[in-house]
């Protein structure tokens, strides 16, 4: 029987509304408990002058599947940076945009992260993404499943029949071992697969007669149909294109009226740093990020994340195939496209994020001012969309950024005129603190996508025991002058402890316990999924690669499960 006792922190516990108060955490077997009586064998960190929190939470990550494969074939440049030998608990780490499996579990536990999940899962690919999920240490994982191109889905939509959708949802999270529905580029999916995009929310996609606008609506009445833990979790449409802040606040507007089925968002819209873009063209694109955060301001049907860009290099990868060919055009450089037979795209593109080209300075400035414009601090998460915006390695970067208003002023000096005279940066003097951070790197994360119940994202009784300790004491600092000082705790906390046990110390392994894998089984009535394979059966036989007996992943796939039920009635 383990017993810890962190004594003394400065606790930052946002979900059990804990600003800061000087406490003791206590934890018996690998959960938070009130109390412990002290016994010779209960091990005792002295954390005074330390921030306490829990582990970090990342809900927007890419870190296992085919796509993230596709980035490490086309970057073997990559894989010879960040070499890291093995040690005697360690396996070797390598690769900086795109790293090694055991490097995505070590690097995110050194940050002070125990739970991860994967932001894109094809189901026809979903076998790899577990298989690579065993294969990453510590951190427990879990996974959005793509639905925003598939036949099935695009068909159940034309035909109105929300419970047939649903009721391929919950086939569809079942047979990937799935978390979520994530909806990527709407309709533009299958549309890549004949050379073409959609063009809007109310644009017909090519051969299906339905408009991404009523793909979006009828994903979300059909998760809340099955009272998913998650909202859906949407990409736009019209991703990376001036002026698409309109489409952005278009398509929040279209789920103001829909009802959530749980105490959270109806919609997680991801990585507003490619979505609040103004502007006709290169030449004159601008930030429109003010406005995204005005709908924001006045609305908490949504949430968001910042998919913060940073500077050097990236590898980015997305559902978004038309996307990503444009990408591709524009910078003449290598890319990958890859097509998920009836259920979406893909496209791989790595490149550069280079200081004073000016349309990446503006980039960078739209993430902060989304998170810096948005009153409520759990509307938008900080990421970085790795590795899109960037690795998320980089997180220390981003919340020094978001605490001090002078290193922001210092990381303009470095940009060009045109970032100051097109986003409102320079005129944002807000500077979140210690308590925001909490929020915007585990609680919301946790909270958006339903798991705070399930022990993540806070430390009242009976979560697991996923703490953080971080070496700075915010009685001396004053982030928003010291900010290299916050950036430097950030990058290597005095402990992370999963489970109740230590993971690591002062910036180094010290153990690599396997994580958890979180999925939904969620039910549906009888008669809906009799439906449903009624026409799934057909579909594999007439035009998929496999058969549907083999296409389902099996229970061996899945490392330490945890099944969440849900379902309607
Ligand atoms: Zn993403």
């Amino acid at each position: 029987m383990s017993e810890l006792l962190i004594k003394n922190g400065r606790v930052f516990d946002p979900i059990n509304s804990i600003n800061g108060d000087i406490m003791d955490i206590a934890i018996k077997n690998g959960k938070i408990v009130d109390d412990i009586s002290l016994s010779p064998d209960t091990k005792v960190i002295d954390a005074s002058s330390m921030i306490v929190m829990p582990g970090g939470v990342d809900a927007h990550s890419h870190i296992a599947g085919s796509k993230v494969n596709s980035g490490r074939i086309m970057c073997p440049n990559d894989s010879r940076s960040g070499i890291e030998k093995r040690t005697k608990i360690t396996r070797p780490c390598s690769g900086y945009t795109v790293p090694n499996t055991f490097a995505m579990g070590y690097r995110y536990a050194k940050l002070g992260y125990t739970t991860v999940f994967e932001a894109a899962i094809p189901i026809l690919h979903a076998r790899h993404t577990h298989e690579e999920f065993g294969d990453i240490p510590i951190i427990d994982k879990g996974g959005l499943v793509l639905f925003g191109s598939n036949w099935q889905v695009m068909e159940a939509v034309r035909e109105n029949d929300i419970e047939k959708l649903a009721a391929y949802i919950a086939w569809g999270l079942s047979a990937s071992r799935g978390y979520g529905v994530k909806i990527v580029n709407p309709g533009g999916g299958e549309a890549w697969g004949f050379g073409k995009n959609v063009s809007g929310l109310h644009d017909t996609v090519p051969n299906f007669d339905v408009t991404p606008a009523e793909i979006i609506t009828g994903l979300a009445k059909a998760n809340e149909m099955l009272h998913l833990p998650h909202s859906i979790h949407l990409h736009c449409n019209l991703l990376g294109k001036p002026g698409n802040y309109k489409t952005t606040i278009e398509t929040m507007k279209l789920l103001e009226n829909i009802k959530p089925s749980m105490d959270r968002q109806v919609v997680h819209i991801t990585h507003m740093t490619f979505n609040a873009w103004g502007g006709t063209n290169w030449g004159d694109f601008e930030s429109k990020a003010d406005a995204v955060a005005d709908y924001l301001n006045q609305h908490d049907h949504v949430t968001v994340d910042m998919g913060q860009l940073i500077f050097g290099n990236a590898t980015t990868m997305t559902a978004d195939g038309p996307m990503q060919y444009a990408n591709a055009r524009l910078l003449a450089t290598k890319w990958t496209n890859g097509d998920v037979e009836l259920e979406d795209a893909s496209g791989v593109v790595p490149l550069s994020y280079i200081r004073k080209m000016y349309i990446h300075d503006i980039m960078w400035a739209v993430g902060l001012e989304v998170a810096l414009l948005t009153k409520n601090p759990w509307q938008v998460l900080l990421t970085t969309d790795h590795p899109n915006g960037g690795p998320f390695v980089n997180y220390p970067e981003v919340i020094a950024l978001l605490m001090s208003a002078r290193k922001r002023e210092e990381e303009m000096l470095k940009l060009s005129n045109k970032m100051r005279d097109r986003t409102t940066l320079s005129g944002i003097e807000r500077e979140l603190d210690w308590y925001d951070i909490a929020i915007k790197t585990r609680a919301s994360h946790a909270k958006i996508l339903g798991l705070t119940d399930h022990g993540k994202g806070h430390l009242g009784a009976y979560a697991d025991a996923d703490v953080t300790i971080y070496h700075i004491n915010p009685d001396q600092v004053d982030a928003g002058r010291e900010h290299a000082t916050v950036k430097k705790a950030f990058e290597k906390p005095a402990y992370t402890i999963k489970d109740g046990e230590f993971v690591v110390r002062n910036g180094e392994i010290t153990a690599t316990p396997e994580g958890r894998t979180f999925w939904v089984n969620a039910s549906v009535p009888e008669e809906d999924n009799t439906r449903l394979m009624k026409d799934l059966r057909l579909k594999f036989r007439k035009y998929y690669s496999i058969n549907l007996a083999n296409y389902m992943v099996q229970d061996n796939y899945v490392k330490h499960p945890v099944v969440i039920k849900a379902g309607g009635s």
